[in-house]
């Protein structure tokens, strides 16, 4: 079994679908197609909820047209015609003020899953028109996940049991990525950008031999190409520094995806999508090698609008333990992720991404027991395999706050 993931951010045109079944033309049987979203539709399905809730209903109308015209053009561009009509009744019948029940994250998952369902219906319509035999999969009666909607979690051994089940045949599947179900039959999903990680999930269940990333760029670089100029490509990585990259916040697949790859040691592949004769990255395992592969290369993350969140009790106590014990307490409740911390004595400081929302309901619970102050706008620069140049060529004109140093990693908080 392999496993083929296509990104939203390729499937944007009629062409590009087309482009993508002459790949899947060629991939080994079986093989599983898991697909997200085409294009901005996520963004655009969020934005339909958001403005509802805030009783926009022109901006409503607006962007749902926009939706359902972008997904009809593409369907006439290939000359296709898929149920999604139905998916377009689902998404009124979701903002429907008659119905909608003000669970927002149900409400969200409900909405936003619909993106995955309507692209992987036109991938699997247009494989057919070319006479490739494939089966639609509804993932959701694959991937059981707890309740925690947005970011949800898997259930892995009934995953299992029922990924094992469907895919049996020699064929293609095609299937939505990023979306899940609870046990009770609600809809889930895994998290923004979560489809990279569907890939895995079934990969792991699957014993799969190999797993393909198909992606706007040749593979991976030491660098975000569209933040800094003179990259190099890596044609390979070790599953180590590709954890550490996706843990310090690059981009180039989903946090959870690596783990369950590494746990069973499966062939993975960043490849280009307009390029699918170049073998892109290969992720592997590094105990094949005696030694990393570019200790002299260094490799840089940028994550910006960051949040930068200096907590000190009021009687100048000491950060002690019962102390942290309250802030992470409050961390986990709003589910808030620290990309850096660092302590001293008197005070506590986390680096956050700067989710207005969430960050909002922080500071106001944290200013009840501590005195908080915070700078926005901020960036938060990792740099792997350091070197002298490399600190220069990122913090150069650049306030630092924060700087963070070990033996193979340097952290930089700026501005
Ligand atoms: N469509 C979802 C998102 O944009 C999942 C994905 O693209 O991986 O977050
Ligand atoms: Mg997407």
């Amino acid at each position: 079994m392999n496993i083929l993931k296509f990104g939203g951010g390729i499937l944007k045109t009629a062409q590009a679908i087309e482009h993508l079944t002459e790949i899947v033309a060629k991939a080994e049987r079986p093989s599983v197609i898991v697909i997200s979203a085409l294009d901005k539709t996520t963004n655009n399905l969020e934005d339909i909820l958001k403005e509802f809730v805030k009783n926009d209903i022109a901006k409503v109308e607006k962007l749902l047209e926009k939706v359902i015209l972008f997904h009809q053009n593409i369907e006439k561009g290939l000359n296709i015609e898929t149920d999604n009509r139905l998916i377009f009744d689902e998404i009124r019948n979701i903002i429907s003020t008659q119905t909608y029940s003000g669970d927002y994250d149900y409400q969200y998952d409900r909405m936003v899953s619909l993106g995955e369902i309507m692209s992987s219906k036109i991938v699997s319509a247009c494989l057919s028109k070319f006479n490739i035999e494939n089966q639609w999969v509804d993932i959701r009666q694959i991937i059981i996940t707890d309740q925690i909607h947005r970011e949800a979690n898997v259930d892995w051994a009934n995953t299992e049991i029922l990924a094992r089940k469907r895919f049996t045949e020699n064929t293609i599947y095609v299937t939505q990525g990023f979306t899940g179900s609870s046990a009770s039959g609600k809809t889930t999903t895994l998290g923004r950008e979560g489809s990279d990680f569907t890939a895995a999930i079934l990969a792991y269940t699957l014993n799969a031999r190999k797993v393909e990333f198909w992606k706007e760029v040749r593979g991976i670089y030491n660098a975000d190409p569209t933040k800094m100029s003179d990259f190099v490509f890596l044609p390979k990585l070790s599953y180590h520094e590709a954890v550490e990259q996706v843990y310090y916040g690059a981009k180039i697949l989903h946090p959870k995806t690596i783990k369950p790859l590494q746990n069973k040691k499966i062939q993975v592949f960043v490849r280009p999508f307009y390029e699918p004769d170049f073998t892109g990255t290969e992720i592997v395992d590094i105990s094949e090698l005696s030694k990393d592969f570019y200790p002299d290369t260094p490799i840089y993350i940028i994550k910006e609008n960051q949040i930068l969140i200096s907590i000190s009790p009021r009687d100048l106590s000491f950060i002690a333990e019962k102390n942290m014990g309250k802030i992470f307490v409050l961390l986990a409740k709003y589910r808030i992720k620290a990309n850096l911390m660092e302590n001293t004595a008197v005070s506590f400081s986390i680096c956050t991404d700067d989710n207005q929302h969430k960050i909002q309901l922080l500071l106001e619970r944290l200013k009840n027991d501590f005195i908080v102050r915070y700078n926005k706008d901020l960036s938060l620069i990792t740099v792997r395999h350091y070197t002298d140049a490399a600190i220069e060529r990122v913090t150069a004109d650049k306030k630092i706050y924060i700087e963070q140093k070990s033996r193979q990693t340097v952290r930089f908080v700026v501005k």
